[in-house]
């Protein structure tokens, strides 16, 4: 049987034409005919969307094509055709090239309607689409799967998605340097505050990526996420030379989840070297914690170099099992001095020549870099036992590693996914967007009227927490 099917236009000045839009054969005896295919509604949304854009475009022209000012129809210079890009396909459009009115002193020469309607030759819709995938699987996947389910242009690929999620995220960058900076004010001011929430908690934490420009060698991406016991978690990133403040966005993020200038933040380091210096630069105000999850990650691999130990000296390793327990301890009532000291014992034990251990060597090296690693943090090295008994956050081992969550998953999950410094840090600031659920007011506040009936479970929230 054949199907056929029609536009009917009912003009306001109630003219109604009627457009042929689709028609297509279809059995109805075996399954397979049954409904439409995914080629026909492809070719259907395509056809059908051209009709209407050409539709609007058609009554935008006749009704802006008179002076504003005395009524007379604009004399036609003659034609130019733009191309718009929707999730159902490029529409080319015709309109006329007008002159302007001759009472308009103001302007000269020729313009065009079309330019007026069509400020953006991209469709939000498609941007939005384009940008929120892009930003949770790989760019040509991205353009696969809307090339599968949808009439978007054959020439849809990777470099297209990722040009216009950058051009996504330079907005969203010119947006947050235009904001005012934050300032938290002093002791005085607090008093007069409602009493804060519970503290806010920020982790931050380095990841490695492949760059592009230099082939074999990486750059360090930044990333970071603010959770509070009371509201859901909100992700930060960015590549540190491309971010000219990023206690701006620190501040910015810390704001959007609703900190009061007299909350307490709490900062939790992972103890390496240049995210404490940046930490101290972004939020000088905050207490600064070394997360007791990288404690316990450090002394687990301890620990099991001692284990090893005992098939080839069981006394030595009782006594160093021993050591390392009793640092831990001191560690957990924030005596890093004596800490250290067992630590040492231990070194002492390890530098008997009469172990035969085969790993003697590297557990040495081991016990080394934990001893260093103490040593420069002691100064955020807190009784850990006493802010857990106040029910405080000490650890960021609860919630899924931000750099697993933001970078890993990805933008290294194969080896030769390569980076620009530039190209990751956009990527990052649409990634982060989509997870904390931001993406959508964004473009709500870009393009009025903006309305997607998209699924607010942010991709993020459901993955299990991590023990
Ligand atoms: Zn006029």
């Amino acid at each position: 049987m054949r199907f056929k099917i029609q536009m009917v236009i009912e003009n306001d000045d109630e003219q109604t034409t009627i457009e042929d839009i689709f028609t297509f054969e279809k059995g109805a005896s075996h399954v397979v005919d049954i409904g439409l295919s995914l080629s026909e509604s492809k070719q259907l949304l395509k056809r059908l969307q051209s009709s209407l854009v050409q539709a609007q475009a058609k009554t935008f022209i006749k009704t802006m094509g008179q002076c504003g000012a005395c009524h007379k129809s604009h004399r036609i210079k003659g034609s130019h055709t733009i191309q718009y890009r929707t999730l159902f396909g490029i529409v080319v459009i015709d309109g006329p090239r007008l002159h302007h009115c001759h009472c308009d002193k103001a302007h000269s020469g020729t313009f065009s309607l079309l330019k007026q309607l069509f400020s953006e030759h991209v469709s939000s819709e498609l941007k939005y689409i384009e940008t929120k995938w892009g930003s949770l699987i790989p760019y040509g996947l991205t353009a696969k799967l809307m090339k599968d389910l949808l009439p978007v242009s054959r020439t849809l690929n990777a470099s297209t998605i990722k040009n216009h999620l950058h051009n996504v995220a330079q907005r969203m960058e010119k947006d947050l340097q235009e904001k005012p900076a934050i300032e938290i004010g002093c002791g005085n001011d607090w008093a007069k505050l409602p009493k804060p929430d519970k503290p806010l908690t920020v982790g931050i934490d380095g990841g490695y990526v492949r760059n592009w420009n230099k082939k074999k060698s990486n750059f360090e991406v930044i990333t970071g996420k603010s959770f509070s016991k009371t509201k859901s978690a909100k992700r930060f990133g960015f590549v540190q030379r491309q971010d000219p403040n990023p206690r701006h966005r620190l501040m910015d993020v810390l704001q959007k989840q609703g900190m009061q200038a007299n909350q307490q933040i709490e900062f939790l380091s992972d103890g390496a070297e240049n995210l404490r210096s940046l930490q101290y630069l972004m939020y000088p105000e905050a207490s600064h914690t070394l997360d007791w999850f990288h404690i316990t990650m450090k002394l687990t691999v301890l620990n099991q170099f001692a284990k090893g130990l005992r098939n080839s000296d069981p006394e030595a390793a009782k006594l160093i099992i021993q050591d390392l327990e009793s640092s831990k301890w001191y560690l957990w009532h924030g005596n890093s001095e004596r800490a250290l000291d067992k630590l040492d014992e231990c070194y002492w034990r390890l530098e008997d020549e009469g172990i035969t251990y085969d790993n003697r060597k590297r557990f040495i090296k081991h016990l080394e870099e934990f001893n260093t690693y103490i040593t420069n943090n002691r100064q955020i090295i807190p009784n850990y036992g006493e802010k857990y008994r106040y029910g405080e956050t000490i650890t960021t081992a609860f919630v899924e590693s931000t750099v697993n969550e933001v970078i890993a998953k990805r933008m290294v999950k194969k080896q030769q996914m390569q980076w620009t410094r530039k190209g990751a840090h956009y990527m990052i600031q649409t990634r982060t967007a989509v997870l904390n659920g931001e993406l959508t007011g964004y473009f709500e506040q870009w393009y009025p009227g903006f309305k997607i009936d998209d699924e607010q479970q942010i991709p993020g929230e459901d993955v299990k927490m991590a023990a």
